[in-house]
């Protein structure tokens, strides 16, 4: 089996759109297996780099609760940790526009828990001069190297990807 990259962050940072962005234009796009039940958010993409193949896991729905600001629901919580549970990295998305927010903060924390290596993705830098100062509020999150991409876009997607591929 190859190795599960599950996308997580809060709702509307861009993980369907990095993870699509990812399967489709570093694989065929195809989703290849959907599970049943309460993992109905999550879709299952083969992807590709380099040398280095594996799943990206879209865990669309997953981790909050929208509506109630930085409140984890547990049974939402409960999902994302058996999401976590098959990772073999994962990629933490966050908005580079709306910069470093305390849910960002509550995923982070949440994260190191998991004890899964963690690549953190600033989203919506369409800009790569202001890219990275949006990217460097996020440092404060202690996930790392904060790389500034658009998924919409496709800017500083190589870099992503080689710091998302070097654990697998
Ligand atoms: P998710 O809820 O985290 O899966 O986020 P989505 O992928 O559904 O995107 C949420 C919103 O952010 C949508 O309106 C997207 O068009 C927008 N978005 C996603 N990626 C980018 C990006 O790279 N740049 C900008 N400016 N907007 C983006
Ligand atoms: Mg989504």
């Amino acid at each position: 089996r190859r190795p599960n990259v599950v996308v997580v962050g809060r709702p509307n940072v861009g993980k369907s759109t990095l993870a699509n962005r990812i399967t489709q234009q570093y694989a065929d796009g195809a989703i290849v297996h959907d599970e049943a039940g309460v993992t109905r958010d999550r879709t299952y993409a083969d992807g590709w780099w380099a040398a280095h193949e594996f799943t990206v896991v879209d865990t669309g729905g997953l981790v909050f609760d929208d509506d109630a600001e930085h409140v984890f629901m547990p049974q939402i919580r409960q999902q994302a940790i058996v999401a976590l549970r098959d990772a073999a990295v994962a990629l933490l998305v966050v908005d580079g526009q709306a910069g470093c927010t305390p849910l960002d903060t509550d995923i982070a924390d949440f994260m190191r828990r998991q004890r899964v290596k963690c690549v953190l993705a600033v989203n919506k830098c369409e800009s790569e001069k202001t890219g990275e100062l949006q990217a460097a509020d996020f440092w404060q999150l202690g996930m790392g190297t904060p790389h500034p991409v658009s998924g919409i876009h496709g800017t500083g997607m190589g870099e992503l990807m080689d710091a998302l591929t070097a654990p697998l």
